[in-house]
C-alpha cells in the first residue's frame, strides 16, 4: 500500500513570538470554547512553550507551530512512501529506539517514559531505549516543543522543553509527529469540517493552517484528536482561528491524551493487526 502520510510544502516562514491574549470577553465560560478554557489544551501548551523557537541557530527550522523541517535536503516531500515509516520487526512490533537527555529531572524523565509507554498500551509501537541502532528519537530539552514528521534517519531530535512541554498530551503529540502524523486541522479534507479564519491569525503564522495532501487512512475527521489545534490557536486578537462546521459550538482541540482515532491511525499506518478492532465511528 502506498503510504504517504505527510507532504510538507517547503515554504519558509520565520517563527515569530507571540502571547495569548488574556483580556478577552468571558462568554460561555464552561463550554470549552473560550481562550481561558484552553489553558491546558495541547495547542495552547505548545504555543506557550514555543515563544523562543527559531531564535537558536543551532536548532532546526520549525514550521506549522511545532514541526521541524529538514534543511539541506532536495526532496520536497518530508515523508514519501515508506521511507518515513519506522520499520516493523518480524514479531509484528514497531520498535522505535529512543534516547532521553540527562538534562531532565527524575520526575520529568519519568513523565516522558510514561508518555512513551502509553503507546504500548494500545498500539504495536514499542519505544525502546537506544541500544546501538542507527535511527532513533533523540529527546532533548531545547527551546520549545517540536518534532520532525516521520522517521528521518539517524538521531532525530524531538524537543520537549523543560519549560512547558513535559506533559502527557504534548509528549504524545510530538511522538505522533515522529511516527508520521500531521496536525488534524491540516488534513486534506479539513475544509468540510473546520473553517479557518485567516483574518484572525497572527501575521507570519499562517503556515500553521496550510492544508496538506495527507492520507487519512479511512478515518473520520477528529475534533478530539491530540493532533488538533484549539479554536484560538495562533489568534492575534482573541477571536477564533478555527471554527468547526456545521456545528460552530463543537469543542475542538481540547484533548489531554490520544483519542481512540489517534490510536486507530497508528495501528492502521503501521498495520498493527493485533490491535485493530472494528471502528466504532463510521469510516469515511
Ligand atoms: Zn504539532
Amino acid at each position: 500500500m502506498l503510504v504517504h502520510v505527510a507532504a510538507l510544502s517547503f515554504l519558509f516562514f520565520s517563527v515569530q513570538s507571540f502571547t495569548i491574549k488574556d483580556s478577552l470577553k468571558k462568554f460561555n465560560r464552561h463550554s470549552g470554547n473560550t481562550p481561558a478554557d484552553e489553558d491546558y489544551s495541547v495547542s495552547t501548551l505548545i504555543e506557550r512553550a514555543n515563544v523562543n523557537v527559531g531564535k537558536n541557530q543551532n536548532e532546526p527550522l520549525v514550521m506549522f507551530g511545532d514541526i521541524a523541517i529538514p534543511t539541506g535536503l532536495q526532496n520536497a516531500d518530508a515523508c514519501t512512501r515508506d521511507r518515513c515509516r519506522w520499520p516493523k520487526a518480524m514479531d509484528g512490533f514497531v520498535y522505535v529506539p529512543y534516547r532521553i537527555s540527562r538534562a531532565y529531572s527524575g520526575r520529568e524523565r519519568q513523565t516522558i517514559v510514561n508518555g512513551l509507554r502509553s503507546f504500548a498500551a494500545s498500539t504495536c509501537v514499542r519505544f525502546t531505549p537506544l541500544n546501538g541502532q542507527r535511527d532513533f528519537v533523540d529527546i532533548q530539552s531545547l527551546s520549545g516543543c517540536y518534532s520532525f514528521v516521520g522517521r528521518r534517519g539517524r538521531g532525530q531530535v524531538v524537543s520537549l522543553s523543560r519549560q512547558g512541554c513535559v506533559f502527557r498530551q504534548v509528549i504524545q503529540h510530538e511522538l505522533l509527529h515522529a511516527l508520521g502524523f500531521n496536525h488534524e486541522q491540516t488534513r486534506s479534507d479539513r475544509d468540510r469540517h473546520v473553517r479557518i479564519l485567516f483574518q484572525n491569525v497572527i501575521s507570519g503564522m499562517e503556515s500553521n493552517f496550510i492544508r496538506l495532501d495527507t492520507r487519512n487512512l479511512g478515518t473520520p475527521y477528529d475534533y478530539t484528536s491530540v493532533m488538533h489545534y484549539g479554536r484560538f490557536a495562533f489568534s492575534k486578537n482573541g477571536q477564533p482561528t478555527i471554527i468547526p462546521i456545521p456545528n460552530g459550538n463543537a469543542v475542538i482541540g481540547q484533548a489531554n491524551r490520544m483519542s481512540p482515532i489517534d490510536i486507530r491511525r497508528v495501528n492502521l499506518l503501521y498495520d498493527c493487526r493485533m490491535y485493530l478492532r472494528p471502528n466504532p465511528a463510521n469510516n469515511s
